[in-house]
Formats: structure tokens, sequence, C-alpha cells
């Protein structure tokens, strides 16, 4: 059962926010679970380096365009180590050799559905798309009025076939919620949309049309070709693409029209397979606001690692962050979290199972019976991270109410409740690998080894003491 995902590709127009980091880890502890069901696994992220709004960033920052792009999407990829993001694949789209081939290969299999259209529209540059009469949600800024001969796609045409692998779960939208709007927006009727830019709009900064040198390809046209670019056109591509058992895509609420309906629209047209899931994530606040470079209240990611670690980061993302509806971040509750689940949930019950069968010399761990797997395997199914971490929450209180019932600690012969404790430390270490890698390895050293057990996460507490690797 082969498993390929995807994160979006964000614009480079700034360095990476919290929000990056969300759907980042999402999908790592995707590819991470997979591979740990013992499915072969291809997991992919990048950057979209050819939107206009990176060329606007670049010229504000009184920078080149090539050296600003390089060095933001630089820091997207740095995000690897830190974050322990586990990606076999990271596709820059304004250079790498495989993505412009892949765009005009992609192009010429659709070229039945293109026709050149004058157009008049307001254009919201900080979503690179016409808006429909309406003002864009997301950014307040007046839209530019633009009218230019662009070439058009025929969408309409696509609207039956769309519903129908929307309606049937052919593709699966999840959650529910985003499933119900984007097919409500289907039903509403699809109209043809404009699918270049003339280049001189663009700056030149973008992927020429083939066989028409004064457009570029429309940056969404061009950055959603990546997850098909990035595969090449031999083995990978029919490996992760054409025969994978799934195609999932890891995205933000504010792009599921160009995933669930302008990507599909593409690959029908090219004769192509669809992805078979879009799995959507909500938005994250800070202390209320939007996170926005405009709004300067940027969490850097790195930032947070560096000072509170990086499981307590992971497991903040994953464990509090709402499947709908946004969620503030504060770093009172991403330590109060940690510090809940972690150190006094799991690592307490490692700790405390560790010295009483290091004291009485008992190794033995009992196979316990547990629903932990299956519960993560549906969880993860339908990307309901809260979910899937609440389950692992629920195994380690399940151990901890354990030790308070049989209170081993007061045993003549505590072998038996320690045999079933260190069962289910067992599991723990086992299911918390795809959320928490190091942290689950650390779990999985000390139930090897004999020395002294060690507190397994540090508390957060108030102070926020500095953390070290302590592998
Ligand atoms: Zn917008």
């Amino acid at each position: 059962m082969t498993f390929y995902v995807t994160t979006a590709i964000p614009y480079v127009n700034a360095p990476p926010h919290l929000g990056h980091a969300l759907e980042l880890v999402q999908a790592d502890v995707l590819a991470r679970h997979r591979r740990s069901r013992g499915e072969p696994v291809r997991f992919l992220t990048g950057t979209d380096d050819n939107a206009g709004k990176n060329v606007t960033a670049a010229r504000a920052a009184g920078a080149q365009v090539g050296a600003f792009v390089r060095a933001n999407a630089d820091r997207f990829a740095a995000l690897r180590e830190p974050l322990e993001l586990s990606f076999d694949d990271f596709i820059r789209t304004g250079s790498d050799p495989r993505h412009a081939p892949g765009v005009t290969a992609l192009w010429r299999r659709s070229e039945p559905d293109f026709y050149r259209h004058s157009y008049t529209g307001l254009y919201c540059p900080g979503c690179e798309q016409f808006l429909d009469g309406n003002a864009c949600p997301e950014h307040p800024a007046a839209p530019e009025p633009v009218a230019e001969t662009n070439w058009f796609f025929r969408l309409s045409r696509y609207q039956r076939q769309i519903l129908d692998v929307l309606e049937s779960g052919r593709v699966r939208v999840e959650p529910a919620a985003r499933r119900n709007e984007v097919l409500a927006f289907v039903r509403s009727g699809l109209r043809d949309i404009s699918v270049s830019r003339p280049a001189t709009r663009a700056a030149g900064w973008g992927i020429g049309v083939p066989g028409d040198p004064d457009q570029v390809v429309y940056v969404w046209w061009d950055a959603l070709a990546n997850y098909v670019t990035a595969l090449g056109d031999g083995d990978d591509l029919r490996t992760w693409w054409l025969e994978s058992a799934e195609r999932v895509h890891v995205i933000g609420k504010g792009i599921v029209r160009f995933h669930a309906v302008h990507w599909l629209a593409l690959l029908l047209s090219a004769g192509l397979p669809l992805p078979t899931t879009i799995l959507v994530h909500d938005y994250l606040t800070v202390d209320g606001a939007k996170l926005a470079k405009s709004v300067g209240n940027v969490v850097d990611p790195l930032a947070l690692a560096d000072r509170y670690g990086v499981d307590a980061l992971r497991w903040w993302l994953l464990s509090e962050v709402a499947p709908v509806g946004d969620t503030d971040f504060t770093v009172e509750r991403l330590t109060a979290r940690a510090d809940r689940d972690l150190a006094n949930g799991i690592g307490n019950l490692v700790n405390r199972t560790l010295a009483l069968a290091r004291r009485h010399g008992h190794r033995r761990a009992a196979a316990v019976p547990s629903d932990l797997p299956d519960r993560i395997d549906a969880a993860l199914t339908t990307g309901d991270f809260r979910a899937a971490t609440a389950a692992v929450r629920a195994e380690a209180d399940r151990g901890n109410r354990l030790l308070e019932a049989a209170r081993p600690w007061k045993l003549a012969h505590p072998g038996p409740v320690l045999a079933e404790a260190l069962g289910i430390c067992r599991v723990l270490a086992d299911e918390l690998r795809p959320f928490l890698p190091s942290g689950a390895e650390r779990v999985r050293a000390q139930l090897r080894c004999d020395g002294p057990p060690r507190p397994v996460f540090a508390r957060l507490g108030g102070a926020a003491p500095r953390l070290t690797a302590g592998r």
C-alpha cells in the first residue's frame, strides 16, 4: 500500500511562521505513521518560488529577487532538523530542474482545454487570484483592477466530473465541513479561469507558456503541478502518482478550491489520476490575531523549538489545534500542555514504572492488549490529529491509573503489575514515534537499558528552562 503525502508549497515572501510548522508537522506524522505500519512512503514538500508576491516582497526589501527567494526557501528547507521532519524530497519551483519541463509537459496535455480571452477583473495580489466580485476575505487591502488577454482553461467542462468524484468520495476532503463548502461551490457552477499572465506583469518571473513567450503560466497552475513534477516522468511518477494506493495533500483552508476544484480539473484534463485525499487544516492565531507578516505577530517555530524543545512544540500543534475553527497560540498553552501530557502523563508513568522495576530487578513486559494502534489509525485516516494524540494520552492515563490502583510500591511481589505497566510503556513508546520522534526514542532507550531512569520530558513550568536534546 504505497502512500504519497505532500504539503502545499508556501510562498517565500517571508520566513516560515508557526502555521507552516503546523502543516509540515501534520504531514510528517502521516508519513512516519505509515512507515511505522510498514508501508512504502514518499513525503514531499517545497517552496513556491514563482509567485508575484515574492517579487513584490523582494523589491520592498531592496533585494535581488533570485537571492531573496533562495534565502527564504533555504529557511523553509532548514526546518527539517529542528522540527524533526522526515520529508524525502524538497522541490523549489524556481530552480529545480525537474519543475519547468514538468509544467510544460502538463500544459501540453491540456492544450485542447485552453483558449485566448480578454479579461477585466479585480485581482488580489495576496491570493494571486482574480476575485469573483467580492472583496477578498483574507486580504482587506484594495484589490487591483486588471485588464489583459490571457489563456483561459475550460474549467466549466469538468463541473460534472468534479462533483461526481467529491460526492462519491473518490476524492475525500476532510473534515466534512470543508467538503461541504467545496461541494456547495461546485454546485453553484464553475466558470472558466485565466491560467496565464502577461510576462511583463509577472516581471519575467515564472514559467513561459509553451508556444507563447509573451505569457507566463499562472502561478497557481505552476505551483499545483509540483506534486507531479517532483516525481519526474519515470519510475517515481509511476510508483507515487500513477499507481500509488494513496495520494494525500495536506493544505490550509484558504486554498481548498485550488486543490479540490482546479487541481482536479487540471489532472482530469491531463488524463492523470486524482488525489485520493485532501486533508484541510484551519488557521492559527497568536494572542487572537491572524498569523501574517503584515500583522507583525509572526511566531518563529525555530525559536519555539529551541526554547521549549521540539517535543513540546510538535505536541502542542498536534494535540491542541482544532480541525475546524481557528486555534489561538500562546506560550502558556504550549508549556501547560507539554507539562500535563508529556512530563506528568507519559514521563511520570515511564519514570515510576522503570524506577520500581529496577529496584525489584524486574524486566519482563507483559503483552498488554491495547486499542491504541487502531484508534490512531482511525483518527489519522481523517486527519484528526487531536483525536490521535488524545488516544495516546488516554493510554498513558490508563498506565498511571493502574499504578495508583495497584500501588506496586507497597507490594512484596509487584511483578505482575510491573509487567503490565512495562507493557503499556512499550505500546506508548512504539505508538508515540510518529508524533514525537526523539521523545519516543528516549522512552525506548530507557526501556532497553539498565541505568537509573531519568525524566524523559523536562517540566517546562513558568521558568521554561532551555532544553538540550538529551538523547
Ligand atoms: Zn486575497
